[in-house]
């Protein structure tokens, strides 16, 4: 008896695709069109594609994905979640630890969990308390590494959302001059979910001037090289307002399980 798995794989055969393809296809087609319109908002905004870096989201997709997304020419992935990034980065490891990707922390992470950040992240987006940086750093002497963090900042003034005040930004940063282990790179942020992402651009354009208004002059631990903002939803209006880093995963990979 046929069954429609049988016809299934018919179809397959004729048009040449594997099964294992047609994913790859799927995310290859969004890649192309992310690409297409990193490039326009670039355009927009005078500034040059290659001074972004596009974070693959992997979060709720197997390692499949991850390597669909390498053979694409991706480079940069990002979990939220210190376990789900830890397991897959066992078996692809990041540059840190001899791999050829690198392994974005882009979620909240927990005091206890400091170690294994330092353990795996080759950046870490997501530093939002006195606390968690002391830990890290600690952490960081441990393993003998310096780890660099972007400073996650609440510029949506969501309770829900994790990071520092944007009011309270310039001091923390001078607070973290007394931990040799962190390198801040720059700020990182989530915008407030909205239809018309043209509702966030002013948040954009604050994390922007949060970082060229800091004087790090007197603070080796600090160099503002990158603001980590824009998502599936808006990403070009982060591009357009200074973005350096876009973390993309609905775009990219589809829609999630949960
Ligand atoms: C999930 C997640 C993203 C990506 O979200 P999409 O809307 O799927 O692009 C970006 N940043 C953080 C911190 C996330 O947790």
């Amino acid at each position: 008896m046929r069954t429609r798995e049988h016809d299934l794989y018919d179809v397959m055969a004729d048009s040449k695709i594997a099964p294992d393809q047609i994913a790859t296809d799927a995310i290859a087609e969004r890649l192309a069109d992310v690409r297409d319109r990193i490039a326009q908002a670039c355009d927009r905004a005078g500034r040059s594609p290659d001074e972004i870096t596009l974070v693959s989201v992997t979060k709720t997709f197997p390692l499949d994905a991850i390597e669909h997304a390498r053979s694409l020419g991706l480079h940069d992935f990002g979990e939220n979640k210190v376990q789900e990034m830890v397991a897959k980065a066992e078996e692809e490891p990041g540059e840190l630890n001899g791999g050829t990707l690198r392994w974005h922390m882009i979620g909240h992470l927990q005091r206890n969990k400091a170690k294994d950040v330092v353990a795996h992240a080759d950046l870490f987006h997501a530093l939002d308390s006195p606390r968690l940086a002391k830990e890290l750093n600690k952490r960081a002497r441990k393993a003998d590494r310096v780890m660099p963090c972007l400073v996650q900042v609440n510029v949506s003034g969501e309770d829900s959302k994790y990071g520092i005040h944007p009011d309270e930004t310039h001091d923390y940063l001078d607070s973290l001059a007394q931990y040799p282990h962190l390198h801040i790179l720059g700020l990182m942020t989530l915008a407030e979910p909205t239809e018309d992402p043209e509702d966030v651009r002013p948040q954009f354009r604050q994390m922007r001037r949060l970082a060229e208004t800091y004087d790090a002059t007197d603070n080796p631990r600090v160099e503002m090289r990158y603001l980590s903002m824009g998502m599936s939803g808006d990403f070009e209006v982060a591009v357009e307002e200074g973005a350096t880093h876009l973390r993309l995963g609905t775009a990219l990979f589809g829609p999630r399980s949960y």
